[in-house]
């Protein structure tokens, strides 16, 4: 395997952000993330595991260590326990849409409400992702990774992964302990996806779409991924070159869950603002009330479309910071300028989502 040397890191990314990294390894085996994790460790040098940079902002000074490329690649589907279910697994390089798609082509439905999510497989149990009322810890039976520090092989069940909302043991107490290496699915076959969203159930039947009269398997899940993706679209929120709104790491920032205190402090601001409190949107869940974090920075005063040198809000939505050239430190300025904002209108600090990579914004 060869480290590359000074390789501009910006064309990994989906942000297309960053200076160079000093060695780059594209590992396409265990053996080779083996190999390039004792190079690294032999030289005393910092490693980044990158994946498909669509959750990574790498800054103007690009990364000073060793950059590994996870590309791994292999699909396998197995039987399940019974004649409903499947056990598909994953390696962690593998695109997550591609894998979405292949999936429903071999009649499985699981995870078709997480199609267009940008990304490799390998990275969806990091931060249990999920959308439009699915996750992918709903489906996950196990996750497969090294240790970094000894190499070992590990594999977690799911009860082990420390799912919870958009997190993992692997985004938490394990960050940057383990790299994941596989990952596998239960899903089922030749059943209806259900339907738990309100803006997916919405356009499916603007579109003249009843998911529980369509064949179930492929067909429905099918349909339901192609509405997905068109609301996706709409956002700007798959990846697709020539959508300048397209250039972003996706949500910059989690939704929010508040304690009751916390939430009485976004009424109050809200009415501050002039505001009534019926308007804010507010959903309950089992830690607390979840507030959209797109509408908090909206109503701090940052209008979709805002710009700040090269750097803005999505035209499509708040959340997305978006870059219009080359500067992450612009970037980071307006994501530094919306927090700040949305903490003294509201009181909440929002938590920002993409991985920074440069000690001097952990
Ligand atoms: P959105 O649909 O405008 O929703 C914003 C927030 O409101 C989210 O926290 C969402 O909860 C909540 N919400 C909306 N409708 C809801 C309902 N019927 N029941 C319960 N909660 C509801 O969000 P968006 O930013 O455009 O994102 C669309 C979807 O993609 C969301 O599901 C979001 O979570 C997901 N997403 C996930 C990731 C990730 O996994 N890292 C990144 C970006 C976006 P939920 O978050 O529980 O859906």
């Amino acid at each position: 395997m060869d480290i590359e040397q000074d390789v501009p890191l910006a064309p990994f990314t989906s942000l297309r952000l960053g200076g160079p990294a000093r060695y780059l390894a594209r590992c396409a085996s265990v053996d080779d993330i083996r190999e390039a994790l004792a190079w690294a460790a032999g030289r005393e040098l910092a490693v980044h595991v990158l994946g498909g940079g669509s959750n990574t902002l790498f800054t103007d000074v690009g990364f000073d260590g060793l950059v590994l490329h996870v590309g791994l690649h292999g699909i396998d589907v197995q039987p399940g326990s019974t004649a409903e279910t499947a056990i598909v697994t994953a390696a962690a390089g593998e695109d997550w849409d591609r894998f979405v798609a292949r999936c429903i082509a071999e009649d499985l439905s699981g995870n078709e409400c997480l199609s267009g999510i940008p990304g490799l497989v390998g990275a969806t149990p990091i931060q249990n992702v999920g959308a439009y009322g699915q996750e992918v810890a709903e489906s996950i039976i196990e996750v497969r990774a090294l240790e970094r520090a000894t190499q070992d092989e590990v594999v977690f069940g799911a009860h082990d992964c420390g799912f919870a909302y958009r997190t993992s043991r692997f985004k938490a107490v394990d960050r940057d302990r383990f790299l994941i290496t596989a990952v596998c699915y239960r899903l089922t076959r030749g059943e209806s996806p259900a339907i738990r969203y309100a803006e997916l159930s919405d356009r499916l039947q603007a579109a003249g779409i009843d998911v529980a009269t369509l064949p179930p398997g492929r067909v429905a899940s099918t349909a339901v991924r192609d509405v997905v993706l068109a609301v996706r679209r709409d956002k700007s929120m798959v990846l697709d070159v020539d959508d300048p709104n397209a250039r972003s790491a996706g949500s910059f920032f989690l939704n929010p869950v508040l304690t009751a205190e916390q939430l009485h402090r976004v009424c109050e601001g809200w009415c501050r603002l002039g505001g009534a409190e019926k308007d804010i949107p507010m959903f309950a869940t089992d830690d607390g009330t979840k507030v959209p974090a797109a509408w908090l920075v909206e109503r701090a005063g940052f209008a979709r479309g805002t710009r700040r040198g090269s750097a803005g809000i999505s035209d499509k939505h708040a959340l997305a910071l978006v870059s219009h050239g080359d500067s992450a430190t612009d970037l980071l300025a307006l994501a530094a300028e919306v927090v700040a904002a949305v903490e003294q209108a509201f009181g909440v600090v929002l938590e920002r989502e993409p991985v920074v990579v440069d000690p001097r914004y952990q």
